[in-house]
């Protein structure tokens, strides 16, 4: 079952043409990389896919749904961004509930959910602490805690490590391979980290100057890259 599929989407802001003709496809449970130069409108296609933006033209698709006027809440995504934006003035809890409470969840489910991604996330003890009492780490574990309580069936993830450490990267990597096991939902992940596109994903998508430049698992891609473009980017021989 296809997740997400995108058909010949553009994304143009004003005489500045950022989008041409995206054509991609998500399975339910797949784990996607995004990658391409600064510039080249990753950022624009998550806000596009998420319906904070709209295509200027083209077809975006959620499961069966044509969602292009679905407003954002309505379309089952959630999205972490780079800049984790937590609420200074809410602890961890309320950070995590806001947009439960927003949706009217029973108190029931808000604390089932809130137990639940905050056990994934080794959270448990941060519940009543302010962000300005967390590591960077712990901010990016809240944020995508907030993601996770809604359920969403995908996921949109903006080059959520860039701000962390080496380390800390690489462990907060393994946690978003491990969540994916967990979720069992799709996943669009944003990165400029070729290590963190080849261990994280099913797929690679290869953008350059917001058009699809290639699309394959690691392997094809670090094997058979379709330009000297995609080898450079993946660091293999062309
Ligand atoms: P990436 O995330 O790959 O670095 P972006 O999607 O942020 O790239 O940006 C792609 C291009 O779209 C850039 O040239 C950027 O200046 C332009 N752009 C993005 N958002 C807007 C906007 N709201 N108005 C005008 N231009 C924009
Ligand atoms: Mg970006």
């Amino acid at each position: 079952m296809t997740a997400l599929s995108l058909k010949k989407v553009n994304k143009s802001f004003g005489s500045v043409h950022v989008l041409k003709d995206i054509d991609i496809e998500v399975e339910e449970g797949e784990f996607v990389v995004f990658v391409g130069p600064s510039g080249c409108g990753k950022s624009t296609l998550l806000r596009v896919i998420a319906g904070l933006e709209d295509a200027s033209s083209g077809e975006i698709h959620i499961g069966d749904d044509l969602v292009n006027l679905t407003p954002p809440s309505k379309r089952g995504i959630a999205m972490v961004f780079q800049s984790y934006a937590l609420y200074p003035h809410l602890n961890v809890r309320g950070n995590m509930t806001l947009a439960l409470k927003q949706e009217k969840q029973p108190k029931e489910v808000i604390d089932e959910r809130v137990e639940e991604a905050s056990r994934m996330l080794d959270l448990a003890p941060y519940l009543d602490r302010f962000p300005s009492e967390l590591s960077g780490g712990q901010r990016q574990r809240v944020a995508i805690g907030r993601a996770i309580v809604r359920q969403p069936k995908l996921f949109l993830f903006d080059e959520p490590l860039s701000n962390l450490d080496a380390a800390l990267r690489m462990n907060t990597r393994l946690e978003i391979a491990h969540l994916h096991e967990q979720l069992g939902a799709s996943i669009i992940y944003v990165t400029h980290d070729q290590t963190e596109a080849m261990t994280l994903a099913d797929k690679i998508v290869v953008l350059r100057d917001g058009r699809v430049e290639q699309i394959g698992s690691p392997m094809e891609l670090y094997n058979n890259p379709a330009n000297q473009f995609v080898a450079g980017f993946l660091g293999s021989p062309a």
